[in-house]
């Protein structure tokens, strides 16, 4: 809208300018007018504000002639004079350098014509958004970097080392990947608090950046792990990484009178152009720091893991490791029955898997012996345990909440495995025997099963913890019976609940008569010993009506039941409830 359309609009030019200066204070910071020559013919607004306020009335002045004598040379200003001589309408962003200080000044401009299409100058308003672009500055480092250390977070690091990889082939600088863990780290959450944990990060991420160049990068993954990006081939970047591990272990962090000592292991691995992906360059480092702290912590690791097995090796274990952090381990169901309806507990053995990120999810055999290989066992089994008990937690207090009447209460028990790595490792029996302790379920409602081999191989420390659970009325069934080379005179020794005939009997039970007088004579002796028999793996009705008629107490399998979600689970108190009805699975049978 011109001059004349304004005044036409507003019926006088004088009311019409008066409204467009009133929009223009709203707009702006300043609002101005030039000439054909450039030069003020007007400005109003507020003092700039910079300390001093030395810029004196433009009325006369060439605009760029005051931009330059006020302000610092700046690209910007070149670019904002080529636009007013090329008559451009304009909308730029000025970096305004005065004695130290900055200013962003937001340029909205317009030429303006008379009726016969003469140049006249140009209307203009100005903003200073300063503030914003500090603002917006802040978020972009905040959306970059970790809160905490101030080094790269997670996603900028990894975006950073894409980058990197894309130009390996175009680039002649050798870089090494340091994959960093602190070793022993949460001793100073637990005994000295959170904040004393934060505050050893900051001091350690510190320390680290002291060996980190300009021009390469430091981030925090998260948790007690931090990554390099170093401008080294493996040989030097080992030599910093151990330098890092040394000054680490030398630091003595103080927190309110006490002193920490901690470390670090280090996994170190060179860029190549062989690498896929930024994925699979972070777990080779992150399975060669896990290979350092297995060698004994405070160590660093060297690893350029190749070939296609190796590499399709290391994204599993990553993806196992990872998964108990990130929380992919899924629990399923198998419901447990009582053949002579004398018992109608809900009870469920807890099967584990791991739900890849398309969501498949992987049997144990894909990777139990994976975890079993490089220690993961323990952790797995505390994850299992605690996360059973939360859920038996969750479905007793349902129960309670849904009827008041006790009778009417279905009651529910879990069977949680426990494997041979748990149960000959004190330091783990221990932490389980605790969190059981903790638990507010009634305890009789917890059976671990073990297996018959493990159990007789570590007789003595087993029988210890047994006993201390069993007092407080937790249950213990004896799993793969009949697998093993145990005979009854071991399995006496424990005070075990249950035995648990191993599926390979089971299977056999209506093809081979052997099969079933031993499946006969384990249940006659159990029977003798106090002890209830489970048939597992039970897949047809032929042989659950079998197991009924040798007298075995509990039968479970397909023949019963699919496998339940225990997310389903707990948010469905149908399904359990509707796992009475396999109590009575012998009448659907006779
Ligand atoms: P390891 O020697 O095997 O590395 O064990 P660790 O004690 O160092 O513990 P781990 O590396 O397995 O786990 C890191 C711990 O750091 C887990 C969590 O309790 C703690 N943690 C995670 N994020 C933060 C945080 O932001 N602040 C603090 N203070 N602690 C954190
Ligand atoms: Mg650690």
């Amino acid at each position: 809208m011109n001059r004349q359309d304004v005044s036409e609009f507003n019926g006088s030019e004088a009311l019409g300018r008066r409204r467009l200066i009133v929009l223009a204070r709203l707009a702006a910071d300043w609002y101005w007018q030039l000439d054909a020559q450039l030069k003020y013919v007007f400005c109003e607004g507020t003092d700039f504000n910079i300390s001093g306020n030395p810029f004196q009335d433009r009325k006369g002045l060439h605009r760029i002639e005051f931009l330059t004598t006020n302000f610092d040379p700046h690209p910007e200003i070149d670019a904002h004079a080529r636009a007013l001589e090329n008559r451009e309408s304009i909308d730029q962003v000025l970096t305004l350098n005065h004695d130290g200080q900055t200013l962003h000044v937001r340029v909205v401009a317009e030429p303006d014509y008379d009726n016969h299409g003469r140049f006249l100058g140009y209307l203009g308003c100005s903003r200073d958004i300063t503030d914003h672009v500090l603002i917006e500055g802040q978020l972009a480092h905040l959306a970059k970097h970790d809160d905490l250390t101030g080094v790269l977070n997670r996603r900028e690091f990894e975006r950073q080392l894409g980058m990197v990889c894309e130009n390996l082939d175009h680039s002649d600088q050798v870089r090494s990947l340091c994959f960093i863990d602190l070793d022993k780290f949460k001793n100073v959450n637990d005994s000295a608090g959170h904040a004393a944990g934060d505050q050893l990060l900051r001091e350690l991420a510190d320390l680290m950046r002291k060996h980190v160049r300009a021009d390469e990068y430091m981030g925090r993954l998260g948790g007690d792990e931090f990554c390099l990006l170093l401008n080294a081939d493996g040989e030097s970047a080992k030599k910093i990484a151990d330098a890092i591990i040394n000054a680490i272990v030398l630091y003595s962090f103080s927190w309110e009178g006490q002193q920490f000592k901690i470390g670090a292991s280090i996994g170190i691995t060179q860029l190549d152009e062989d690498i896929e992906s930024v994925d699979q360059l972070m777990s080779i480092a992150d399975n060669a720091c896990y290979t350092a702290k297995n060698n004994g912590r405070n160590q660093s690791y060297f690893s350029n893991e190749c070939s296609v097995s190796q590499r399709l090796t290391l994204q599993r274990l990553s993806m196992i490791r990872n998964a108990l952090k990130s929380n992919c381990y899924r629990l399923l169901m198998q419901p447990i029955v009582s053949a002579d309806q004398s018992d109608d507990t809900g009870r469920y053995e807890v099967l584990l898997r791991l739900e890849c990120e398309d969501g498949e999810l992987l049997e144990p055999s894909d990777f139990l012996p994976m975890a079993k290989q490089y220690d993961l066992m323990r952790e797995l089994d505390y994850w299992v345990v605690s996360n059973s008990l939360s859920a038996l937690e969750k479905l007793t207090l349902n129960e309670r909440e849904s009827t008041s009447d006790s009778q009417q209460q279905s009651k529910i028990a879990f069977n949680i495995n426990l494997s041979a790595s748990s149960l000959g490792d004190r330091v783990t029996l221990d932490r389980i025997l605790k969190r059981i302790e903790s638990s507010s379920i009634p305890h009789d409602s917890l059976c671990l099963e073990i297996n018959e081999t493990t159990a007789i191989r570590n007789l003595s420390e087993l029988i210890q913890f047994m006993d201390s659970l069993s007092a407080l009325g937790v249950q213990f069934a004896l799993d793969d019976f009949g697998r093993g080379q145990s005979s009854m005179v071991d399995v006496l020794k424990l005070p075990i609940d249950y035995l648990k005939i191993d599926h390979a009997l089971i299977t056999q039970l209506l093809h081979d008569p052997c099969v079933r007088t031993i499946v006969e004579s384990m249940h006659m002796l159990s029977e003798r010993l106090g002890i209830k028999t489970v048939a597992e793996a039970v897949e047809d009705n032929a042989t659950a009506q079998m197991l009924h008629t040798i007298g075995i107490d509990y039968i479970q399998g397909f023949a019963i039941s699919s496998l339940i979600d225990m997310r389903d689970l707990l948010q469905n108190r149908s399904q359990h409830v509707a796992l009475k009805e396999f109590a009575y699975l012998p009448n659907t049978l006779v």
